[in-house]
C-alpha cells in the first residue's frame, strides 16, 4: 500500500465519520428544485452536498443551484435584491458509457434569478432571459428605455465611454436613473450577453437585443431618429424603486 493510499483510506474514513455525525439536513433539497428558496439556503444546501459528497469522484455535479460567475454576491437594489444562480443539468459522459444506452440526462445549463425581499423568482434556459425577468419584476417599463447608439462606443476601453454617459443623462427619464438601473446598448453580433455593473448607476448594461431582437443597426439607426419625438412620456415609466 502506497502512502497516497494510506492518507486517502484514512481521509475516506474520517469522512465518512464526519458525515454520520452531522445532524439531518432539514434545509433545501440537497438536488435540483425548482421551488422558490432564499439564496441563502441554496448556498448552504449546495456547500452540504458538496461536504457529503467530498471524496466520491464518480458525481462531479450536483444538479444544484448555486451562484452563477457573473454575479457572485447578493446586490441590493432599492428594496429588491438581486441574485443569480446557475444549475448544470447537462450530462456528464463519462457516468454512463454505452452500456448505459445512451444519455438520460434532461440537459442544459439554467439560470435563476432571485429577489429574497419579495421572496419572488425567475428560472430560465439562459442568463440573458433570467436577467430580463428579474428587471420587469424590479423596473418595470425597463424594456421602454431608450437604446444607447453604438456609435457611442468607446474604442479603447471596454464599458461605457464619457459620450455614451452623456447621452444616457440626457435621454434616460429621470425615474430611471437610480441605483441598480439598467442601461440598454446596442451591440454588434456576437456582443450580446448582459453585462452586470456596467450602467452608470451599478445596474445592467443590458444588450439591445433583449428589446430589439431582428433590427438590424442600419434599420435601427433610421428608426430610432423618425422615433425619437414619439418616445412615451417618462411617467410611463413606472416606480423604479420601492413603492
Ligand atoms: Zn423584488
Amino acid at each position: 500500500m502506497t502512502d497516497e493510499q494510506l492518507a486517502f483510506d484514512i481521509e475516506a474514513m474520517l469522512h465518512a465519520s464526519a458525515v454520520e455525525a452531522a445532524p439531518g439536513w432539514s434545509g433545501a433539497p440537497l438536488g435540483f428544485t425548482a421551488a422558490y428558496w432564499p439564496a441563502v439556503d441554496l448556498e448552504a444546501a449546495h456547500e452540504h452536498w458538496q461536504f457529503l459528497h467530498k471524496l466520491d469522484q464518480s458525481r462531479t455535479q450536483s444538479r444544484m443551484w448555486h451562484r452563477a460567475i457573473a454575479v457572485p454576491g447578493s446586490v441590493a437594489v432599492g428594496e429588491h435584491g438581486f441574485d443569480l444562480f446557475t444549475a448544470d443539468l447537462r450530462c456528464e459522459p463519462w457516468t454512463h458509457g454505452e452500456a448505459h444506452g445512451g444519455c438520460q440526462c434532461v440537459g442544459d445549463l439554467i439560470y435563476q434569478a432571485i429577489c429574497e425581499p419579495d421572496g419572488w423568482h425567475v428560472i430560465a434556459g439562459d442568463e440573458n432571459t433570467a436577467v430580463e425577468g428579474w428587471h420587469d419584476h424590479a423596473f418595470p417599463g425597463w424594456r421602454e428605455l431608450p437604446i444607447v447608439p453604438a456609435r457611442l462606443r468607446s474604442v479603447d476601453q471596454p464599458g461605457l465611454s464619457k459620450a455614451a454617459k452623456k447621452w444616457i443623462a440626457e435621454h434616460y427619464p429621470p425615474p430611471m436613473q437610480v441605483v441598480g438601473a439598467p442601461v440598454i446598448t446596442e451591440r454588434s453580433n456576437g456582443g450580446t450577453r448582459h453585462v452586470p455593473g456596467r450602467s452608470p448607476w451599478a445596474g445592467y448594461d443590458i444588450s439591445h437585443t433583449a428589446v430589439e431582437p431582428n433590427l438590424r443597426v442600419s434599420q435601427r439607426r433610421s428608426r430610432a431618429v423618425s422615433r425619437e419625438p414619439t418616445r412615451p412620456p417618462t411617467a410611463s415609466l413606472g416606480p423604479a424603486l420601492g413603492a
